[in-house]
């Protein structure tokens, strides 16, 4: 079996070097990213997009607000319906909980529609260790299960693999005659998913929102695997992380409208599924036993620090699409379940290991183009630079880092020594410029990777200060 990409337990530059010297990788997001951005775009000025904007974020806000009550108000309905509900602290109280229902339930074999939280949560691994089966249906997840490697973006989470890629993955494990038509590469997945569906005692997903005064939980598909995962087994479990609420029907097709159309600029999915509880008596289907973990893994903490806002988001995957960065570097440098801007904001919070965590917030250029993009308005950026100041104030800078802004806040706090050091680098660059023609090829040290890929002009002879100076020498000053 084909090992990741990359190896996310690497150093974060490593991890980044290894992205973009991966010409494979760079083609599929570049076919990828700009194609869902602009059909974003497209799908959101379809319709009063500000305003669709503007209403989702007041229902979220409402639900943070209110997530105390409105939790509780899901578990009382969920159990009024005949589900079971259970409160996870850390991942492995999911992992726990989830074992335990499944061993009770005598289950062999798990298929779970994609959820992005069981990832966080590394529930496969769990169920596997305990000897269970579990399949991945979502086409996209049960490729990446097939390579051996983590999603690599939230929604789509093959988005670093070509096509080409994944005809040799399907013709390696499941045999399929070499191909690129993505019908025939689409029909080998299937014939080998429906097998597995049909014969899975427990079926897992996420939940994108649940709704608290009904106590049902909505899973949103293109591919119909949420409903089968949904219904086929005999035990099925929602694992949910608990700011993925809302509070009426109403704000759910809110909610769905925003979802749909930020995420894959559809007007709505090919699939909502909707499950309020066990079948009932004269159901046709559905499972007999219906379960809800309730994930909290840092979530509160994140409130608590003053990060809530990032739990407003409904992950839609806008945000990593329109971010220069993670249009170069793809998910897996990130080295998170979580990758693209909100990646970059909620790992540090969550409880889940992420080697190098603290460089994250750096893995942005503060551009903006993710808080424009995204449907809840969340302000990335300024948690970014948040998190930066965080990671200053607790010690936690590299000596580097802390010795450079030590050294420039000196610098620009006495103007005796901007001015020296003005003219420091003035001389310094362009003695560099003149060995050269003219521009500054390679800089010495850390400042090496500025010119890897460009020229630095080398600083003006004689500064906008002393310009100044000269220009107003003997000239009477007209004011107050
Ligand atoms: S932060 Fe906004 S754009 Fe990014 S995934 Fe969440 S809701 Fe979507």
């Amino acid at each position: 079996m084909a090992t990741s990409t990359i190896d996310l337990t690497l150093p974060y530059e490593t991890r980044v070097k290894s992205a973009l010297n991966n010409a494979h990788l760079r083609v599929a997001l570049e076919r990828s990213t700009g194609r869902m951005a602009g059909q974003r775009a497209a799908a959101m000025n379809a319709v009063d997009g500000r305003r669709l904007r503007d209403q989702v974020r007041q229902m979220k806000e409402y639900v943070l607000r209110h997530l105390p009550d409105l939790l509780e108000q899901l578990e009382t309905n969920v159990t009024a319906n005949g589900g079971h509900v259970h409160w996870a602290k850390e991942a492995i109280d999911v992992q726990r909980i989830v074992v335990e229902i499944a061993r009770r339930a005598n289950v062999q074999k798990v298929v779970k529609a994609k959820s992005m939280a069981t990832e966080e949560v590394h529930l496969n691994q769990a169920l596997q260790a305990a000897g269970m089966k579990v399949v991945e249906t979502d086409l996209g997840e049960f490729i990446i299960q097939l390579a051996g490697e983590p999603p690599s973006h939230i929604i789509a989470p093959v988005i670093h693999r070509r096509i080409e890629d994944i005809s040799n993955i399907f013709q390696r494990e499941l045999d399929m005659p070499p191909t690129l038509d993505p019908q025939v590469i689409c029909s080998a997945a299937r014939a080998a998913l429906r097998r597995e569906f049909l014969s899975a005692d427990m079926g897992i997903s996420g939940c994108n929102f649940a709704i608290a005064e009904t106590g049902t939980c909505c899973i949103v598909t293109n591919e119909g695997n949420g409903r089968m995962t949904s219904t086929l087994p005999r035990v099925y479990v929602v694992v949910m992380g608990i700011e993925k609420l809302v509070p009426t029907v109403e704000d759910a097709f809110l909610q769905y409208q925003a979802l749909c159309r930020s995420a894959t600029g559809q007007q709505c999915s090919v699939y909502l599924s909707m499950t309020s509880g066990p079948r009932r008596p004269g159901d046709v289907d559905g499972p007999e036993e219906f379960h809800l973990v309730l994930v909290d893994n840092g979530r509160i903490d994140m409130l608590a620090k003053g990060y809530g806002e990032a739990l407003c988001c409904i992950r839609c995957g806008a945000c990593l699409n329109v971010c220069p960065v993670y249009r170069e570097i793809g998910g897996h440098a990130y080295g998170s379940t979580y990758s693209g801007p909100i990646g970059a904001v909620i790992s540090p919070s969550l409880h889940i290991e992420v080697t190098d965590v603290d460089k994250l917030p750096y893995a942005s250029t503060l551009c903006g183009a993710c808080r424009e993009a995204c449907p809840v308005k969340i302000d990335l950026p300024r948690m970014l630079v948040e998190l930066r100041r965080d990671v200053v104030e607790e010690g936690r800078a590299s000596f580097f880092d802390r010795t450079a802004m030590q050294a420039f806040l000196q610098m620009m706090q006495n103007p005796s020594r901007y001015e020296a050091a003005g003219k420091l680098g003035s001389l310094g660059t362009r003695l560099f410029a003149a060995l050269n023609g003219g521009t500054v090829k390679s800089m010495p040290g850390p400042l090496s990777a500025w010119t890897k890929r460009r020229d630095f002009p080398p600083l003006a002879g004689r500064s906008f200060r002393e310009q100044w100076r000269e220009r107003v020498k003997g000239r009477k000053v007209i004011g107050p």
